[in-house]
């Protein structure tokens, strides 16, 4: 068996990150070793910091290194306007996009009970609880692809029986589309134009 040496295993490492073959992740470990030390250096420091520290909000579930996030903190926002996103990528897209000023609740996922994950898996308890608390309206905004559609119907089916107005982003968002991939204008208009979910 041939032993790999240290280079090749971390060239190996390097492809754990999404879009890097091994010709890039070559790349990557030469420039560091070659040209910049310190960079890597920083680079391992911050994301072994980032993997220790960084989880999830207990209100919303974005990813911060508090335990309530500091846009579920802020107390500038409009805390009873409840937005529902797939990911944490998602939030990053609509606060670039400064389209909601309420709150996040994020989902890690649309049902799908082929790939096991069910109402509990996308956290539907937590969002019914976190629903009862202060909150009036909330805005679904799902990616428009069948599995999304399917969680946002199952999203206003659960929701139903509480005090609250819910709608869905208009259909800014192209088909099978993800949000993240979204401009920020189209973004805009599509929580502007909400319709209500029956
Ligand atoms: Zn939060």
């Amino acid at each position: 068996m041939k032993a790999f040496s240290l280079f090749d295993r971390t060239v190996e490492a390097f492809r754990c990150l999404p879009g890097v073959g091994p010709k890039t992740a070559q790349r990557m470990l030469l420039h560091v070793l070659e040209r910049d030390r310190l960079g890597g250096q920083r680079l391992i420091e911050s994301l072994a910091d980032s993997l220790k520290k960084i989880r999830n909000c207990n209100l919303c579930r974005n990813l911060t290194e508090f335990e309530i996030c500091e846009i579920c903190n802020d107390e500038r926002r409009d805390q009873s306007q409840l937005c529902v996103v797939e990911s944490p990528a998602d939030i990053i897209a609509i606060e670039q996009a400064s389209a909601f000023r309420g709150v996040y609740f994020v989902l890690g996922g649309t049902l799908s009970p082929i790939d096991g994950r069910g109402p509990e898996e996308i956290g539907v308890p937590a969002l019914i609880s976190r629903c009862r608390n202060g909150i009036s309206e909330v805005i679904v905004a799902v990616s428009s692809t069948v599995e999304g559609e399917a969680t946002s119907y199952f999203l206003s089916e659960s929701l139903k029986g509480l005090e609250l107005d819910v709608s869905r982003i208009a259909q800014g968002v192209p088909r099978g589309g993800e949000l993240e991939l979204v401009d920020g204008l189209t973004l805009s208009h599509a929580f502007e134009g909400r319709k209500g979910l029956e």
